[in-house]
């Protein structure tokens, strides 16, 4: 899908809206979250408006594994040698709030589980 005029992750990628960008590439775009849940936390996101993890299809398989090649570069460069998660919010129930498909990369505390 094309970037969508009304998206704020979209409009973050044309980089009409400043964020910490911490990696980009053809595919991907990778920022600091504005309101983070652990000292390290970095949104991950495709360059193509895919609104949900449902929308993605075999076409998007390219996104994917940039997306998760992105996090671990990020992860090496911060030094979350401790280990990080990985979390990807799929519609209200769990939590989405913005309607372009990211990962959150959260590190540098321990974890725990499960998540609320
Ligand atoms: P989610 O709740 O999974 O949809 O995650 C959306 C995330 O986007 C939240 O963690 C927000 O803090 C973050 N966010 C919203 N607006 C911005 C922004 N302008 N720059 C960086 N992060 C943002």
């Amino acid at each position: 899908m094309p970037l969508d005029d009304d998206c704020l992750f979209c409009r973050i990628i044309r980089h009409e809206i400043p964020t910490g960008i911490v990696f980009e590439d053809d595919l991907v775009l990778a920022f600091r979250d504005i309101n983070p849940q652990a000292p390290h936390h970095v949104l991950i996101i495709p360059k193509d408006h895919i609104p949900t993890t449902n929308d993605l299809g075999p076409l998007h398989d390219d996104y994917l594994s940039a997306m998760f090649a992105a996090a671990r570069s990020i992860a090496s460069d911060v030094a979350v040698a401790d280990g990080y998660r990985l979390v990807l919010n799929c519609g209200e129930h769990a939590g989405q709030s913005v309607f372009h498909v990211h990962m959150h990369l959260l590190g540098g505390r321990a974890m725990s589980w499960p998540p609320g």
